[in-house]
């Protein structure tokens, strides 16, 4: 039996394992990819500490120093079930049921994509999906935005202070971000918006973007933009999907914690993406990782279990 079971092994779930390791109790950590977003990222410019670094470096060193611990690392193993209780069990899709006194979820995010030619092709090549994180790597140049709600608004106005250009692209007759925010967006020069299109394809040289196609959904006509980056903003997906009706979730899928990474069910902690913390970043991830573990830690003393 666990004494903390930690689901997810990106920087939430390593930070809550280093954490949770140090208190000398038996940790584990259970991951379908260890490393987690970090391994599809290109430049890391914002781990404050690091200047700059590389996803995958990054996820290599997450790793190393979780291994410099006494834990127990179950890579690319997916969980499908908890089940709560005293002793909590967690069943993976390989079969297995593990067991623990307390659970860490930390399985993180994915970010939904558009499915057209192109998006996978020049991921991290001018296709990208946080402004926080590449935006400044397109400094000077012109980038689309595809998607009018809060998170695509948000970002165009956050990339127009960054980039020469940038072009909003919805699908919909309308943005549907907050109205303060479409505000600032038709405030702004350097910004133009596009209604009802539909982005067809990403085009470019082989090497990187060179433009975005899209057909005016009114009018039926073909259209294409010549730019060097495409931010998509469309929705980022928790992955909680299999935990639906075991905790309690928001309306779009993340775990709800309080300022302790406590679930709806006691003995139950979760860190990072996949939860209801308002910003998702690496090193909010960690430090959330770190509150986590310490919550759990702070669990088992006071439950007489440790
Ligand atoms: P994740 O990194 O998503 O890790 C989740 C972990 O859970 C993975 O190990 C996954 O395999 C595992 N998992 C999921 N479901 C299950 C399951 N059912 N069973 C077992 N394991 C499961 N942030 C920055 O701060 N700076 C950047 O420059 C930056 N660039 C980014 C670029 C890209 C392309 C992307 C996609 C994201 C970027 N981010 C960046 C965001 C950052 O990667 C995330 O905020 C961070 O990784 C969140 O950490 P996490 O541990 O919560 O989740």
């Amino acid at each position: 039996v666990f004494d903390v079971l930690v689901i997810g092994g990106g920087p939430a779930g390593a930070a809550s394992s280093i954490y949770a390791a140090r208190k000398g109790i038996r940790t584990g950590v259970l991951a379908e990819r260890f490393g987690g977003q970090v391994l599809d990222t290109l430049a890391i410019e914002n781990f404050i500490s690091v200047k700059e670094t590389e996803g995958p470096k990054f996820a290599a060193a997450l790793e190393e120093h979780v291994k410099a611990y006494d834990v127990d690392i179950m890579n690319l193993q997916r969980a499908v079930k908890l089940i709560p209780g005293k002793i909590a069990e967690v069943h993976t899709a390989s079969g297995a049921v593990l067991k623990a006194k307390t659970v860490i979820l930390s399985t993180g995010a994915r970010w939904r994509e558009i499915n057209v030619p192109g998006e996978k092709e020049y991921r991290n090549h001018g296709v990208a999906y946080c402004p926080h994180c590449d935006g400044p790597l397109f400094k000077g140049k012109r980038v689309a935005v595809v998607g009018g709600g809060n998170s695509g608004v948000e970002a165009a106005i956050d990339l127009a202070g960054v980039v020469q250009h940038v072009t909003l692209i919805e699908y919909g007759t309308e943005l549907r971000a907050d109205a303060v925010l479409q505000r600032k967006l038709r405030s702004l020069p350097n910004v133009q918006i596009i209604m009802s299109a539909q982005t067809t394809e990403i085009n470019g040289d082989g090497q990187k973007v060179t433009s975005l196609s899209y057909t005016d959904r009114s009018s039926g006509a073909a259209h294409k933009i010549d730019l060097e980056g495409v931010f998509v903003q469309i929705g980022l997906v928790p992955n909680t999907e299999w935990l639906k009706g075991t905790i309690a979730l928001s309306r779009f899928g993340e775990i709800e914690i309080d300022a302790r990474g406590q679930t709806s069910v006691p003995g139950v902690f979760a860190a990072g993406d996949c939860t209801t913390v308002p910003f998702k970043q690496i090193v909010i991830a960690v430090g959330a990782g770190a509150t986590a573990a310490l919550s759990a830690f702070d669990h088992l003393i006071r439950s007489g279990d440790e």
